[in-house]
Parts: C-alpha cells; structure tokens; sequence
C-alpha cells in the first residue's frame, strides 16, 4: 500500500514536515512519472447477461503496475490523483486506453460489445468533458455506442448540472450507468430526471442475498424499480452459484463479480473474448 511509502526512505530528509503532506507529494510525483513510463494498465472485468450467459460488457478497472512495489489497485491511488489534479491526464488516459482496445478487439472480430470506464467527481465536473470525449472517440474510431460511463450518486446531486452534461453524452450515444448503487445519497428526483441505462447494485447488498432478508428486500427492489423506469441492472460482486440462482429468479439482467470472471489482464480478456465469442459463458436459463 502507497501509506508505507513512509517507511522506505522518502521522508528521511523530512523530520520538519507533516507526513501526510510529504507523503501526499510523493504519491503525486511518482503518479507523474508513473503516466510518463506507463506504468499504468487497465484490466478488464467481463459482464455476463443472466439469462443467456453470453459476456455482453467489460469494465475497464485501472492498475499501477508499480516496479518496485508490483500491483497497486486503484483505492490505494485514485484518492490522491483526485485531490492533486492529476485525476484529468490520466483519468483521459483511462477513456483513451479503454477506446483503443476495444476498436482492436472489435478490429479484430471478437465481440462487439461495450467497455465501461469510471468516471471521478473530478472529471465529471470538468467544463470540457463532453468534447474531450468525443475528441477521443474521433481519434480512435470507436463508435459511441460502445462506450459506457459509470458515475456514482452523489455525481448527481447537482442535477440541473449532471442532467445537461449526461444529455449530451447520451444524444452523442454514449451509455451512462450508476456505479455502487444504493450506497450514495439516492434521490428519486434524478433516477426520473436523468438520462441513466443501468444501475448496478452495490455489491454489499449482493453479498447476503441469500442469508439477509433485508438484502434479498433491497435487491428486488431496486430491479423491479429500475425495470418501471426501462433501465437495466446490473449485480455487482456476484460470487457464489446462489447468488447468480436469486438474481435469476428475480429477473436481474446482468452480473459482474468472481463467479463469472475476476478483473483480467488485456492479454487474459483477449484470450477469453476469442474462446467464447460464440459460446456461452454461463449455462442459458431455462
Ligand atoms: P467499482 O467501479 O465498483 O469496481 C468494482 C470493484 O469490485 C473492482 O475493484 C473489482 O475488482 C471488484 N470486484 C469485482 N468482482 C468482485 C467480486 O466478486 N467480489 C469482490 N469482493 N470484489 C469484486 P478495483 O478494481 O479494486 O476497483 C475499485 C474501485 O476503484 C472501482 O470500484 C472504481 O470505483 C475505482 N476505479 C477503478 N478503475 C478506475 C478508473 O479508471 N478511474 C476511476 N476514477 N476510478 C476507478
Ligand atoms: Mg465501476
Ligand atoms: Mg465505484
Ligand atoms: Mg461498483
């Protein structure tokens, strides 16, 4: 973990410093360079239909590929790139990256299917967004309907703001989803306001589904909800067979979590996208 930077000589020289800034600065200079040597990868976690079992999205989930101190995971980074700035080059990067591989993979002639980026606070409050978007789809040639942004819920609390950014990602065909849902501050106002495709429960209420009455409440819930409102759900940190058996009986359209697959390496979801491109994944739901 980046906190014990601090015990590896980078605050040697710095007695009279409060360690949480110098340690603040170290994560931000080695993330610049970090950008610079490419040390950054994206792994790609398959999203599989319930019904059919067929791989129908990939998330892109961002890695350090540190060299000294080997993987790093986004929790342990992605906090410091937001408060430092650093959060828009590489958060552009992350879009970009995620863009250009799958155009390769359609390329290709694997499946066509959607790639889905996390969107920070940071960037989604950016002016320029919505140019800086399309400004990389021109470049990569990927269509916009293969892509997928994923915002949390208090991205939406601004809704006046939120309502006129997602309508113009949406008229240019991008797809928008909730990321963690259930676990921000929710308001009904914004789920009919806005232009959102999916929800994807939080994977704390995935978790017990089969144990907590209360979960199992909540999860049905929130799919039914969202069908009325013509969205689709999505399970996040589906790992269990019980898991996948509830979702079903209960009509969810989509799960994502170790049951499936775990976060894959390009080189790994390439791999898997040739194997299956025309078998299910899954056994089909009768
Ligand atoms: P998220 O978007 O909710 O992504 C799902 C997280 O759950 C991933 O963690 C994934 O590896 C993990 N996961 C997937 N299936 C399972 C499962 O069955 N069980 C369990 N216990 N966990 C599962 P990861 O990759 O560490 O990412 C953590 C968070 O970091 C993400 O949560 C997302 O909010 C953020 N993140 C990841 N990549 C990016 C990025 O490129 N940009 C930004 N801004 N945030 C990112
Ligand atoms: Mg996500
Ligand atoms: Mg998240
Ligand atoms: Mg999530």
């Amino acid at each position: 973990r980046m906190k014990e930077n601090g015990k590896n000589g980078y605050l040697q020289h710095s007695e009279d410093m409060d360690h949480v800034a110098m340690e603040k600065l170290t994560i931000q200079h080695e993330m610049r360079r970090a950008l610079e040597n490419k040390e950054f990868v994206l792994y790609y976690q398959p999203q599989y239909d319930l019904a059919s079992g067929q791989i129908v999205g990939m998330e892109a989930l961002i890695r350090w590929m540190h060299p000294e101190r080997g993987m790093i995971f986004p929790g342990d980074f992605i906090p410091a790139a937001e408060e430092s700035g650093l959060i828009a080059p590489l958060g552009e990067w992350v879009i970009e990256e995620a863009c250009r591989q799958n155009k390769a993979w359609q390329d290709e002639g694997l499946l066509r299917i959607p790639v889905s980026v996390n969107l920070s606070f940071r960037q989604f409050t950016e002016k320029n967004l919505t140019s800086k978007i399309s400004g990389i789809l021109e470049k990569t040639g990927l269509h916009p309907r293969y892509l997928e942004l994923e915002i949390t819920e208090s991205m939406t609390m601004d809704v006046e703001r939120a309502s006129q950014d997602l309508r113009e990602l949406t008229e240019m065909g991008l797809h928008i989803s909730i990321d963690d849902f259930g676990t921000g501050y929710s308001s009904f106002h914004y789920l009919k306001t806005l232009p959102i495709g999916r929800l994807k429960i939080d994977r704390s209420f995935v978790r017990d589904i089969k144990q907590d009455p209360s979960d199992a409440a909540i999860v049905a819930a929130i799919i039914s909800m969202a069908h009325k409102l013509q969205m689709q759900v999505v399970a996040e940190g589906v790992e269990t067979k019980d898991q996948v058996h509830f979702l079903r009986s209960h009509r969810c359209d989509e799960m994502q979590g170790y049951f499936g697959s775990p976060p894959l390496s390009s080189n790994s979801a390439h791999a898997l996208l040739m194997e299956k491109v025309n078998r299910p994944a899954l056994p089909a739901y009768h």
